[in-house]
């Protein structure tokens, strides 16, 4: 179920939904899945569907998790670092870990930074800084400066620390709540401001404040 075999026909299905970035699927080929679920959910790691992994969180769908990280790769040049907001179990850490040099990662849930942590270590991602704070204030030390920022989590206003620490030319990919519907966003800090481009519809859990 964990087969590699299992493993290439989801990334057909990637390509077939039009994910068509090689080094992202190239990624999601090699980065296990399965090693952030439950268990009793290994299984099922390499269906294209959103699991759950406990405290009324999900891991992201992988095409989601694929369409996010190619739209951070759309714009010229090699972007050197990003800021993830809502670790979750970790998975697309990983994802981005394997692309960007550097991967910095918020998640307001202590068990799930916890267990992100802990998985991280034992797949080695070294390049990861994870901490467990409250993401719509942006990364804690507030000089940092990212080249991108992908927000896993839905909001309703796009929160102000993050467009500050997005650096000039950066881009941001978020599903943006309109109160009605969800829709992926992509915003990009240009010199006129901030450009907002809309995509396709979306579902995700809701950007909460404060930590549990
Ligand atoms: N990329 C993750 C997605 C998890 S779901 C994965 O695939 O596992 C979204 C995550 O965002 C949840 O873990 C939730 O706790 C977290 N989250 C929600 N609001 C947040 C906030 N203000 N700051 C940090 N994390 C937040």
């Amino acid at each position: 179920m964990t087969s590699q075999r299992t493993r290439d026909r989801l990334i057909n299905r990637l390509q077939q939904q039009g994910i068509d970035n090689e080094q992202v699927l190239d990624v999601m080929r090699r980065v296990p899945r399965h090693i952030f679920v439950d268990e009793a959910l290994a299984h099922r790691a390499y269906e294209d569907t959103a699991l759950p992994i406990g405290y009324g969180q999900t891991i992201s769908q992988p095409y989601i998790v694929a369409q996010m990280t190619q739209l951070l790769l759309q714009e010229d040049g090699t972007p050197y670092s990003v800021l993830e907001i809502g670790t979750g179990c970790g998975y697309q850490t990983a994802i981005l870990a394997s692309i960007f040099p550097q991967v910095y990662s918020v998640e307001r849930i202590e068990a799930l930074y916890q267990q992100a942590r802990k998985r991280l270590a034992e797949l080695e991602f070294f390049n990861v800084q994870l901490r467990h704070t409250d993401g719509t204030a942006g990364w804690p030390n507030l000089s940092y400066h990212f080249d991108r920022i992908i927000m896993t989590a839905a909001c309703t206003e796009i929160p102000e620390a993050l467009v500050a620490q997005l650096r000039p030319g950066g881009v941001m990919v978020l599903p943006f709540d309109d109160g009605r519907d969800q829709t992926m966003t992509k915003i990009t800090r240009s010199q006129e401001g901030l450009v907002s481009e809309t995509l396709e519809r979306v579902a995700f859990v809701p950007l909460l404040p404060g930590l549990e």
